[in-house]
């Protein structure tokens, strides 16, 4: 194939979720054709797998949305602070429907691998079902925490019963009213996922390995007074996102530290906070939380506080205390009622780290050091491979028959999170080394780079772009020596997914720029401004 062959599409994203609809707008809107293709039987991403209990967004609803069109901002309604899996589905739905976007999906193809093509530029990609697609660009819209871990506990083949990842609700549902449910991990997940079904289960047991600083969401329901304030102030909204460090719509920075403040004055702002709900708590009440070791370990024990006015048994809430890392150094759930369900009776918390390591999987339930504990289902609220897991589910070959596996081995070295080397006409939205953030803004951001990069291609007519890999060394020296400054570098003491510490088989790396999503948006601004210094543009010669 040359370089003047035509492909199928111009542009293939693999990914039906917030990204991918994103990318068809814009893409169709600089006149290039697309196809987006996912696995799934339907749009939704992270809220077509995520159908668990509870399953809700953490983002205030206002801005966890797409705000390409002022007309679907103003059209649609949400109905509470937090929407649900069920309401973040029918908006994408409603999103897709609006704007017709439904020819350039295919659902229910699985993309196994793509193969970048040397002598043309384009990409090759195989669907599970043997047919081949190809493109000029190829787009990773996949997701940042999509990839599910599955430990390999020994006898997990065993258990009788239905035994699945959070990720992969079944689709038709799960019956566990009167049922004994044993739920493995205790993250973001498990803390939404905890007190719903609490409510009509026999019984829900919890292992835990590490206890987490969780903060409260607060629910709110919507009011016609709040969604007028909403959509008369969209425009602002859009613009607190995008110049904030964490993309949300904040008013931070406050202008003030704890270190500076009298502790009675400290306690009485946390206090006034704290029933506000969300991450405010962290970026609207002092600026040096994530800082400043002693400020942080102060807010730290607030949080712990708190937790301890709910718990009941004092012997739960030491096990639900977090200790040896700096509070926020792992993503923070949101509490709806996760502490409440340990006052329950048919709530058990096991602590598989220091009490009673699980040993393994039977045929009737679980097994640690000290018990046998029997279930009717067991959940395995794992986590997930992030920023990289769902890139490596498939083989994507770049130059040479280099995998992207084999390249992210050791480093998930990336330009940006956008590029890396030897994988040319390749682009990452929100690939490994982009912020960790609000998902929309970050996603709508590198979707506007993405997009002024290809159309700058078209217009000046290259073939090729080709990501520097002097350009790649930078970005990854500097990843690692802004996150040398954070909470996060405290020696091994963290042990989150933020940093690949979850995967068995993987040493752990750095997975996240930490400098802010704003600094990252404007470095995204400069490099477009600059005509992208960090890639190479070729023709290829007929
Ligand atoms: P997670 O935070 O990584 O939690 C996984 C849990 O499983 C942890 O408690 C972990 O323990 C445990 N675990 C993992 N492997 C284990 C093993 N082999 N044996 C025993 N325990 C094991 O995963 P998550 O709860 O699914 O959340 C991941 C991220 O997804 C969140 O931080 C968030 O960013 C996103 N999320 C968002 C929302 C939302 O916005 N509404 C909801 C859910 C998830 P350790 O902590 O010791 O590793």
């Amino acid at each position: 194939m040359t370089a003047q062959q035509k492909t199928d599409y111009d542009i293939i994203a693999i990914g039906a979720g917030f990204a991918g609809l994103g990318m068809i707008h814009h893409a169709r809107e600089a006149g290039l054709s697309i196809r987006v293709f996912d696995k799934a039987s339907d749009i939704g991403g992270t809220w077509t797998w995520n159908r668990y209990p509870g399953a809700a967004s953490d983002s205030e609803c206002y801005y966890y949305c797409l705000t390409f069109s002022k007309e679907l901002l103003q059209k649609w309604s949400w109905s509470v602070r937090y929407p649900g899996w069920e309401e973040n589905h029918r908006y994408m739905r409603f999103v897709a429907d609006e704007c017709n976007m439904w020819p350039n999906i295919q659902l229910n193809t699985e993309i196994v691998s793509a193969d970048y093509q040397e002598d043309s530029g384009h990409w090759k990609l195989s669907t599970a079902g043997g047919e081949e697609f190809t493109c000029k660009y190829f787009v990773s819209a996949m997701g940042m925490i999509s990839e599910p871990v599955i430990p390999n506990f020994k006898g997990m083949d065993t258990f009788k019963g239905p035994l699945f990842h959070s990720a992969r609700w079944p689709e038709e549902g799960l019956d566990y009213a009167g049922k004994r449910v044993g739920i493995i991990g205790a993250g973001a997940t498990t803390v939404q996922m905890l007190p719903v079904m609490a409510e009509t289960a026999a019984s829900v047991t919890v292992f835990q390995r590490t206890a987490n600083f969780i903060m409260p969401a607060v629910q709110k329901r919507m009011t016609p007074e709040w969604e007028k304030e909403i959509k008369e102030n969209y425009d602002e909204i859009i613009d607190k996102c995008r110049n904030h460090i964490f993309g949300m719509a904040f008013d931070s920075p406050v202008g003030r530290n704890l270190a500076d403040t009298p502790p009675d004055e400290v306690q009485r702002i946390f206090e006034e906070h704290w029933p506000r709900g969300s991450f405010r708590f962290v970026f609207e009440t002092f600026d040096d939380l994530l800082a400043n070791p002693e400020s942080n370990r102060i807010a730290g024990e607030f949080v712990i506080s708190k937790m301890k006015e709910i718990v009941k048994d004092p012997e739960v809430a030491e096990m639900l205390t977090p200790k040896g890392y700096p509070f926020f150094a792992k993503r923070p759930p949101l509490d709806h009622n996760y502490y409440e369900a340990y006052n329950r009776d048919n709530v058990k918390l096991v602590d598989i780290k220091d009490r009673e390591p699980l040993v393994e999987i039977t045929e009737t339930g679980i097994r640690t050091t000290e018990n046998e504990y029997d279930f009717d289902i067991i959940i395995l609220a794992t986590g997930f491979q992030a920023y990289t897991g769902a890139q490596e589910a498939l083989t994507i070959r770049g130059r040479n028959g280099l995998t992207l596996r084999d390249k992210w081995e050791d480093v998930s070295a990336s330009i940006l999170g956008v590029f890396t080397a030897d994988f040319p006409n390749l682009f990452m939205i929100t690939g490994p080394q982009a912020p960790f953030a609000n998902l929309p803004t970050s996603i709508e951001q590198n979707i506007h780079y993405i997009i002024d990069c290809i159309k700058k291609m078209e217009q000046e007519g290259y073939d090729v772009c080709e990501p520097k890999q002097d350009a790649e060394d930078e970005w990854v020296a500097h990843v690692a020596e802004v996150h040398e400054q954070t909470l996060m570098a405290q020696g091994d003491k963290v042990h989150s997914w933020m940093m690949g510490a979850n995967l068995e088989n993987r040493k752990p790396r750095v997975l996240i720029y930490f400098g802010g999503a704003n600094v990252y948006y404007d470095k995204m601004r400069d490099s477009v401004d600059a005509g992208f210094p960090e890639v190479e543009f070729e023709s290829l010669a007929s």
